[in-house]
């Protein structure tokens, strides 16, 4: 299927009629084209949301809750469209899709709709001064959301939920690589009744369409997720510019496992952890350490298990690893598996492209394990952004805490114990922006999200996605 850019509520083609072909990676064949919109697509979206924003920007919260809260029910209405939409783009196994991405995407809107109901701000009075204080908390304008391929749905509306639920009127960029979900949230948007302008989206690269945006004079705040590079780059630009941003980046999360957890949980949430959605979730937990006590056993049962995962063709139900998103992503973690056996770190399993009777050509990979000599080989320092992980023992809570820590990144860390003191320990000393202790991907919205170091910076969900979409302006009275 071809895609539009959907700009005030119609759908265009790119003014300079320029296209990419988009893959499906289960098939590894050409689907559809995309726009690889320009600056005067992004100026004409740009054009459509600054002339909607006097008006959303003074709709009343009931109505902006109201539209948006109409949206996540479309959604949910649309479910099996956008649910096989979204596999046959990004390669993830529909089950996933189904019971993850897409009523997900619902829930954004839902909880923003209801988020900005509740969203008050302060008021201090200065007492013996005659004076109040308040603080108005108004939008900020024309904002940019750009988003990644691994969530694309998920991503895409966790952006521009709490940027239209404020306020502002907005230009969106989904990844080029899996731009269909948030094609097809076009049509939802003018049946709920969104009005035109609010919601603009212009498809194309990073280095077309997301620069335009992200150099654009009168876009004034950027939120991004995505790889740590494309966030420095980002943040180079939009500094002498005095852009807000929100900076969402990569991870290189790790799972620690003591002897006192509950080991049958502990084993099947690390199967998980590790290598859902292919492993391309930002918050997989790639490291796992393990305790010496149980690191054998623990090695024997994962390996078994990992090995037991059906990798296979997206659609089918029984499914565990889809395709990995692109051929030139499943060419780089190969080649990390590559520089793993040059470090010589052992393969435990896995390791190997898979080759799909009847999908020969698409993007298939074997779970993969490796056991590494050190915590400071690339393999356990650099994110690989695929299914796989390394594993070694550690001996003391000082040792893995040194070597939890020792990496750029600061996005999660997941720990499995049952020791109390060790939990609060070790959960004020991981340098991490969310710390798990005896689950993993549990999220409450209403929680903040985002990273340290390396893994970005702001904080995204609950009010601080509202306060990052809103500009604080204090008013004092003296009566
Ligand atoms: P990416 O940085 O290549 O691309 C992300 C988005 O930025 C895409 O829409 C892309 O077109 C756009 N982009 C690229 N160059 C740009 C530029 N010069 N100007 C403006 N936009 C530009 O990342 P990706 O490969 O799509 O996603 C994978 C990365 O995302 C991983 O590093 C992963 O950890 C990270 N991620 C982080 C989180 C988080 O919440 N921290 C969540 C999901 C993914």
């Amino acid at each position: 299927m071809n895609i539009k850019n959907y700009i005030n509520g119609n759908l265009h083609d790119p003014i300079q009629n320029n296209w990419l072909d988009n893959y499906c990676p289960a098939t590894g064949k050409v689907y559809g084209q995309i726009p690889n919109s320009s600056e005067e697509d992004v100026e004409n979206a740009y054009i459509a949301a600054k002339s909607a924003f006097p008006s959303w920007s003074q709709t009343t919260l009931e109505e902006r809750s109201r539209i948006l809260i109409r949206i996540s029910e479309l959604i949910e209405k649309n479910l099996d469209k956008l649910v096989e939409a979204e596999s046959e783009d990004n390669g993830k196994p529909i089950s996933l899709a189904k019971t993850i991405d897409i009523p997900r995407a619902s829930s954004n809107f839902r909880f923003f709709g209801n988020a900005i109901t509740q969203f008050a701000s302060e008021s201090h009075e200065s007492v013996g001064l005659n004076a109040i204080n308040y603080t108005l908390r108004q939008p900020i304008g024309v904002v940019g959301c750009i988003s990644p391929w691994n969530l694309p749905l998920y991503l895409f509306t966790w952006k521009i939920a709490p940027a239209m639920a404020a306020g502002n009127c907005v230009i969106a960029k989904p990844s080029e690589v899996t731009p269909m979900t948030a094609y097809l949230l076009g049509e939802i948007c003018n049946e709920a009744g969104l009005p035109k302008g609010v919601l603009n989206i212009v498809h194309g690269l990073g280095n077309t369409t997301g620069q335009s945006i992200i150099e654009h004079p009168d876009i004034k705040a950027i939120s991004f997720t995505g790889g740590t590079a494309t966030g420095a780059h980002i943040a180079k630009v939009a500094a002498p510019m005095f852009k807000k941003l929100s900076l969402e980046l990569g991870g290189k999360n790790p799972n620690i496992i003591f002897d006192d957890c509950d080991y049958n949980d502990m084993l099947d949430t690390t199967v998980r952890s590790s290598f859902a959605n292919q492993g391309q979730i930002c918050l997989c937990g790639s490291r796992i350490f393990v305790e010496a006590s149980i690191y054998d056993k623990f090695k024997t049962d994962f390996v078994e298990k990992v090995k037991r995962l059906k990798v296979g063709h997206p659609s089918e139900k029984s499914t565990d690893i889809g395709a990995i998103v692109s051929k030139p992503h499943l060419e780089k973690v190969l080649n990390y598996i590559s520089i793993a056996k040059e470090e010589k770190s052992k393969i435990l399993c896995g390791g190997n492209q898979v080759i799909l009777n009847g999908f020969e050509n698409g993007y298939y990979l074997e779970p993969t394990v490796i056991e590494v000599p050190t915590d400071e080989c690339r393999v356990n320092q650099e994110e690989i952004f695929g299914p796989v992980v390394t594993i070694m023992p550690f001996n003391t809570e000082d040792e893995v805490l040194q070597m939890a820590n020792k990496v750029k990144y600061g996005l999660s860390a997941t720990l499995w114990t049952s020791n109390l003191q060790r939990t609060m320990r070790m959960t004020n000393q991981l340098q991490a922006g969310v710390v798990w202790v005896n689950t993993w991907l549990m999220r409450d919205l209403r929680t903040p999200f985002g990273g340290i170091k390396d893994s970005g910076v702001g904080r995204e969900g609950g009010f601080e996605a509202l306060r990052f979409f809103t500009e604080p302006k204090n008013v004092c009275i003296k009566y």
